[in-house]
């Protein structure tokens, strides 16, 4: 799913367009109000916060230009993955889909686990899942899975943790 980087001069066009207070800075609400999910409804703000905090190298809440490019690549990836696995060109997914998307990432999920992953960031009750809650479904999914890697190092698949460590482990996510 990788895309070449856009070249600058497009990047700075999207970039001067988006940071509406002409700051510098790409703030989440900028960043919001700029993308679409695809319905009336407003990009999914958890998710803004979570690729915000991806790319945010400044640590001040917002992205500069320097690291805007790597953002915008970034939800351009996830759009064309959204897309292969939105079969029915729906503009959302549905249990089968999110199935599939999940398994092609190498996931083993069993289908209860995928019903709470549906039921869980299904955030309209629709039964389905929109872009930008696709994109939050998989950063949480991606960042527990590697909290829960670093205790199985076997890679056994299971890991033993006490309630300190399991403590430690929670709060150290940066979801
Ligand atoms: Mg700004």
């Amino acid at each position: 799913m990788a895309t070449d980087m856009p070249d600058e001069k497009f990047l700075w066009n999207v970039f001067q367009s988006v940071d509406k207070d002409k700051s510098g800075y790409i703030s989440a609400n900028e960043l919001q109000e700029a993308l679409s999910n695809g319905t009336w409804s407003a990009f999914n703000s958890e998710t803004i916060r979570l690729i915000i905090g991806m790319f945010d190298r400044e640590n001040r809440g917002s992205v500069s230009f320097r690291d805007f490019g790597a953002l915008w690549k970034y939800i351009t990836e996830w759009r064309n993955c959204f897309f292969t696995f939105d079969k029915n060109n729906s503009g959302n997914i549905d249990n089968n889909e999110l199935k599939s998307a999940l398994s092609a990432f190498g996931y083993r999920l069993s289908d209860p686990l995928i019903q709470i992953l549906l039921h869980k960031f299904d955030r309209f009750g629709q039964g389905n899942i929109l872009f930008d809650d696709f994109i939050q479904c998989c950063i949480v999914l991606q960042t527990l899975t590697s909290a829960f890697k670093f205790y199985d190092t076997d890679m056994k698949g299971i890991i033993t943790i006490d309630y300190d460590q399991f403590l430690r482990m929670v709060f150290s996510l940066k979801i």
